[in-house]
């Protein structure tokens, strides 16, 4: 594999292509990537004024991004691209090379200027983490044994638990955390004690009946409160596994690195999740002193989580390789919200070879009396 974790340098051409996350893979000068093709879209949306041609160019820039394949090459164009900027996205896509789409967005401007945002930089299309995916030796998607945070109808996800676990089971897992949300100040659909009590009858109840095809654990996706505490009490830890996560106060540009240290210091806590919080083309995400957030997970035995959701990507590659140093150990992260997004796993196994983080450190690969051993709460086969 090639050096991992280094920065990629900044093109200076005004186009802010896929940066950090894909230094090592190439493509020939003159074909016109997804992430070229999705960015210029993007830009070409944001030069124009609000309304349908936004909307409908915006609309065609996350197709493009979302795409599993590269479009370049195929006989037609994907069917989520809306039809009124199909020829638009043909004739950008026929482009050879960055200089002639950069030439083509330009003809095609709206009023505002062209130009790219840092919170669209540092991401994978998912055209891109399929084939790192595939070109990748070292992590095998088809070797995950545990299924770890996702969501169900008792928080903001949109399948029961049943139907999630049994999704679960057709990917191949042997066991499974479910991570809803508790009650914090930004969900108001979390759990609170009453749902979290109810949930860990249904977890058991699966358990009875099909505990022998995937094993459930109950986990929680809690809040990390603005002075680095968590939103559950210390009395509604046990047998649970936490996922603590910062939803609140991620546009604020200062340090947060004693908020992230005083929650890893929290009695019970498994995971740290979505570490940055950063989303795509919204926020970059809390500042902090990420080798000494590491170092302090490394030291408490505290997970960092590598979550595959396209939007997040969350650690990035640059930070995991940081992390990777530093000793620690993660968990791969669907943050599925429905079954199809279980899928998502993919993109942390992605993320995770791009910084050379070996299997090994990988709480997914191995069996689930691994984890018990560690958490003589927990209920196991
Ligand atoms: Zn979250
Ligand atoms: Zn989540």
């Amino acid at each position: 594999m090639p050096a991992h974790g280094h920065r990629a340098p900044r093109r200076d051409d005004g186009w802010p292509g896929p940066g950090v996350a894909t230094p090592h893979l190439k493509y020939p000068a003159r074909v016109v990537t997804n992430a070229d093709l999705s960015e210029a879209l993007f830009q070409l949306a944001e030069s124009h004024p609000p309304g349908e041609l936004r909307l409908a160019l915006l609309r065609a820039a996350y197709a493009v991004f979302d795409h599993p394949r590269e479009l370049e090459g195929m006989r037609r164009l994907p069917e989520t691209i809306p039809l009124e900027v199909l020829p638009t996205v043909a004739m950008l896509r026929a482009c050879r090379g960055r200089d002639a789409l950069a030439a083509a967005a330009h003809r095609l401007a709206g009023p505002q200027r062209l130009r790219g945002t840092p919170t669209r930089e540092g991401f994978l299309t998912a055209a891109e983490a399929n084939r790192v995916v595939a070109e990748q030796g070292a992590l095998d998607p088809g070797q995950l044994r545990g299924a770890v945070h996702w969501h169900t109808r008792a928080s903001d996800g949109a399948a029961t638990l049943e139907a999630m676990a049994r999704a679960c089971v057709r990917r191949g897992a042997a066991w499974a955390v479910v991570a809803d949300h508790t009650r914090g100040l930004e969900c108001v659909n979390g759990l609170d004690d009453e749902g979290v009590a109810l949930q860990k009858r249904a977890v058991a109840g699966w358990n009875r009946r099909h505990g022998e095809e995937l094993w459930l654990v109950q986990g929680l996706e809690v809040e990390i409160l603005e002075d680095g505490r968590l939103d559950v009490p210390r009395s509604a830890r046990a047998g649970v596994l936490l996922l603590a996560a910062v939803h609140t106060g991620l546009a604020e540009r200062r340090d947060q690195t004693s908020r992230l240290l005083r929650a890893l210091g929290e009695p019970g806590v498994w995971a740290l999740a979505h570490p940055r919080g950063r989303l795509f083309a919204r926020r970059s995400g809390v500042r902090a002193n990420w080798e000494v957030v590491f170092a302090a997970a490394a030291a408490a035995g505290v997970l960092l989580e590598v979550n595959g959701f396209p939007r997040r990507q969350d650690l990035d590659p640059t930070l995991l390789a940081l992390a990777r140093q530093a000793g620690c150990r993660f968990l791969l992260a669907s943050d599925a919200h429905h079954p199809r997004h279980l899928a998502f796993e993919a993109t942390a196994v992605a993320l995770a070879a791009q910084a050379g983080v070996a299997g090994s450190a990988i709480v997914n690969f191995e069996p689930l009396d691994h984890l018990a051993a560690g958490r003589p709460d927990l209920v196991t086969p």
